[in-house]
């Protein structure tokens, strides 16, 4: 099946490449396709839409996923969904609703099923989701509640730190790390369900539809 993947690096998408082969099963190949050439907020919710459109007519891609850092902004939680609302201020809600608007007025191309679509969304960062397992005091009810006391309980920096033992690695290495961290949370996923419920549980229960 063949999937693009677009996040904050080249680093990062290869890592959730392993973690959503390991949801869905199957082992999943890469699309050429253009990519994000600005990569942070608001700039990739201002192109999401192009990226759809342009994935679905002008691409053999089947799916695209989607992951976005949280960074300080609020994170998803259950009751944005009640009665179908978009929270606004929450990326995933932002992202989620202009896929829908979007998705829903795609044309059907020959011989080709509707771009399927799984967005996932890393409190505060992807480097938080595979520090999972190495550091306990790494997860979104941690942030959530840093969060709402205005007290961080770390920093993206602390976690790249935490990582790669290096604030600034090289691409290569960070690309390696990442990659080593996710091969070990894809044997067994549940940990990573149970820390990041409300971001990485998105993008899980997305990728469980596309069955
Ligand atoms: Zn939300």
């Amino acid at each position: 099946m063949k999937v693009a993947i677009l996040s904050e690096s080249p680093a990062d998408e290869a890592a959730i490449r392993i973690l959503a082969d390991a949801v869905l099963g199957i082992k999943t190949s890469p699309v050429s396709h253009v990519g994000l050439r600005e990569r942070g907020w608001p700039s990739v919710r201002s192109v999401f839409p192009t990226v759809l459109k342009q994935l679905h007519y002008h691409s053999d891609a089947e799916g695209l996923i989607f992951v976005v850092d949280s960074n300080g902004a609020i994170v998803h939680q259950p009751d944005h969904e009640l009665s179908g609302k978009f929270h606004s201020g929450c990326r995933l809600c932002e992202l989620r609703r202009i896929r829908d608007e979007v998705v829903s007025q795609l044309r059907l191309v020959a011989g080709k099923s509707k771009l399927k679509t799984a967005i996932g969304l890393a409190v505060p960062a992807i480097e938080a989701w595979l520090l999972c397992g190495a550091d306990a005091h790494v997860n979104e009810a941690a942030w959530i509640t840093g969060q709402t006391n205005n007290s961080f309980p770390y920093t993206k920096l602390d976690l790249k730190k935490k990582l790669y033992g290096t604030e600034r690695p090289s691409l290569g290495m960070e690309t390696r790390r990442m990659m080593e961290s996710s091969e070990l949370l894809a044997a067994n996923l549940s940990p990573l369900e149970k820390a990041f419920p409300s971001g990485f549980g998105a993008l899980e229960n997305d990728l469980k539809h596309w069955k």
